[in-house]
């Protein structure tokens, strides 16, 4: 960890995080057992900070941001946001802290009203919350519309009207609509045209040194998420198996797993990725229903070993500020 994150006081802090589904069978629908999502897991993000968390689809970095965020209810674990324990928040006391911590979704579309209007859509959230109402909530829409690059004209246009780029601005200018201190932007440009999405990302790095915001900054590209975030967690079956800055997992990557994640990401350089060694990883991510004992990454792993199969790694630091859950360290 870099001083100046150390300096830095921290935002929201994870500890134990589990979200289990419980899976039901029969007439009676008894639970048979459980899917677990996130199967605990801790970090901590410091306030302005950027923490990337990567992972393959379904290894339950999705679920980790609601989870954090109370759209869903966490089976165990604590989320403080400034000291404030959220997951026993209900009601009234969660609406409350709401406006702190947004989202920017993957598929803007789906989360914006198809019958409202663009400012309707900015207004709505601000007079729900008491931010803004009337005309300083109109002048409000028109200025988050200049901040995320759009025409502050068009606020009386439907959704239907903006091409996939200008919706996601739409979507983050929504989020920004509270002047929120935490966003989790979950996959926020993988439904976009590759032509589009450095686009968003470079709005979304310039409104977090602008806003000094604090991102949880959920991506399956490791390469995407090295270039927005100051650190970067990596995810495997429910587990959190390698966190460290950015650049330090990127150039030496200590997880066989985030190994094999780096191999497979297609390099720039020609003749950098003529001397690449790839990893291929055998057989399937196992179904989180029933994870392997032990290292849950050991039917994949290639540098399994005896001790592997049998005792699940710590996640500890070795080296200062990176941490990996493997016993090769
Ligand atoms: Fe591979 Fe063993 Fe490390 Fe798991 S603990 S990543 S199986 S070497």
């Amino acid at each position: 960890m870099t001083t100046a994150q150390i300096d830095r006081p921290i935002l929201l802090s994870v500890r134990n995080l589990k979200k289990y589904f419980p899976v039901r069978r029969g007439l009676l629908q008894r639970v048979v057992g459980y899917v677990k999502a996130v199967d605990d897991i801790s970090f901590d993000i410091y306030e302005g900070e950027a923490l990337g968390l990567v992972g393959e689809s379904g290894c339950g970095k999705t679920t980790t941001g609601r989870a954090i965020l109370q759209l869903q209810p966490a089976t165990a674990g604590t989320v403080l946001l400034e000291g404030q324990e959220l997951t026993r928040l209900r009601g009234e006391a969660l609406r409350r802290i709401r406006p702190k911590m947004q989202i920017i979704f993957q598929n803007p579309y789906s989360s914006l009203n198809p019958r409202m209007t663009i400012g309707r859509a900015l207004i709505e959230p601000m007079t729900v919350h008491g931010v803004a109402r009337g005309k300083a909530a109109e002048e409000r829409a028109s200025e988050l519309m200049s901040l995320v690059g759009l025409n502050p004209y068009f606020v009386n246009r439907f959704p239907s009207e903006f091409s996939g780029g200008q919706r996601q601005r739409i979507g983050i200018a929504r989020a920004l609509s509270l002047n929120p201190q935490f966003i989790v932007c979950d996959e926020p440009i993988s439904s976009l045209d590759v032509s589009i999405q450095s686009q968003i990302v470079n709005l979304l790095k310039r409104l977090q040194r602008d806003l000094k915001l604090t991102y949880l900054f959920i991506s399956h590209d490791l390469s995407m998420v090295r270039f927005v975030c100051d650190r970067t967690a990596v995810m495997y079956l429910g587990k959190i198996v390698e966190l460290g800055e950015s650049d330090a997992v990127n150039r030496r990557p200590l997880h066989p797993y985030t190994q094999a994640l780096l191999a497979a990401a297609p390099v720039a350089d020609p003749d950098l990725e003529a001397t690449r060694t790839r990893i291929v990883l055998e057989g399937d991510v196992p179904s989180p229903l029933n994870p392997p004992a032990g290292c849950h990454f050991s039917t994949r792993c290639p540098r399994v070993m005896d001790v592997c199969r049998r005792v699940e790694p710590p996640f500890k630091e070795v080296e200062p500020g990176h941490q990996v859950a493997c016993h090769l360290y």
